[in-house]
């Protein structure tokens, strides 16, 4: 008997609606050997309680091999991030607690918690220029198709676009990303941390319901607004920049 699909049924949102322009042709924000590096993430690499524990401290990775990380993944998997939801479903429960009420220094505690270590990607030294070895061709060609991630992208963008930081794309928008936050409390100016707190408690209730649609007995139950938070997430972590850069 053959065994039911784990996955949760395909979405519409994975194709993209007749009639939309195909939008501008993109480059893949990664380089061969870094596509080679992050679908070995997906592959098995994650499950390695070290390497997880790295990218809580990172806070993920830097805007570029963030967004490669979900670009590889939504390739290969065909639009379905289940690695990359683990992933941050963890680390927004870690800036749930970074921004936690306190009675006493909440806005210092916050100010250090925001800290966050040097991407691990960046660290290994894994440059766009990288070539891939002979033998990960299979893998490169797994990982470089974009439309997956611009599809997904561009059906959840009304979500997503709610959590863009205002100081990222200079709109004047109050939202924060991680990076501008820490920015703000270490120069002293006026935060409002149960905004941000209220923010990032849904941003991580969100990604974490798209974490759990995935398991057999919630099977297909996440939402766009809930796959939305997950670009959100990686946009509080890392900043905006490569995001909007790349999806225009
Ligand atoms: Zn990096
Ligand atoms: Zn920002």
């Amino acid at each position: 008997m053959a065994l039911p699909d784990w996955r949760p049924p395909r979405m519409s949102h994975l194709a993209v609606p007749p009639g939309v322009p195909p939008g501008p042709a993109r480059h893949h924000p990664l380089g061969e050997l870094e596509i080679t590096y992050v679908s070995e993430l997906g592959a098995g690499r994650l499950d390695d309680l070290a390497t997880r524990v790295r990218l809580w401290k990172s806070w993920g990775m830097c805007q570029r091999h963030a967004l490669g990380f979900l670009a590889v993944e939504a390739s290969i998997e065909d639009g379905w991030l289940f690695q990359a939801a683990v992933l941050y479903a963890e680390i927004m429960e870690r800036a749930e607690h970074a921004l936690a009420r306190h009675w006493f220094l909440e806005r210092a505690r916050a100010e250090a918690n925001l800290e966050g270590d040097a991407c691990p990607l960046c660290a290994l030294g894994l440059t766009a220029d990288g070539a891939a070895p002979r033998d990960a061709a299979r893998r490169v060609a797994a990982g470089s198709r974009l439309e997956a991630l611009q599809a997904l992208a561009s059906n959840t963008r009304v979500h997503w676009s709610a959590w863009v930081c205002g100081s990222c794309d200079g709109s004047g928008s109050s939202v924060r990303c991680r990076v501008h936050l820490a920015e703000e409390l270490r120069v002293g100016l006026p935060v409002d941390l149960a905004t941000h707190r209220a923010r990032v408690s849904e941003l991580a209730w969100r990604v974490d319901a798209y974490r759990a649609s995935f398991g057999w007995s919630q099977r297909g139950s996440g939402t766009l607004a809930d796959e939305g938070a997950l670009i959100g997430a990686v946009g509080w972590c890392s900043g905006w920049g490569a995001i909007l850069g790349w999806l225009g």
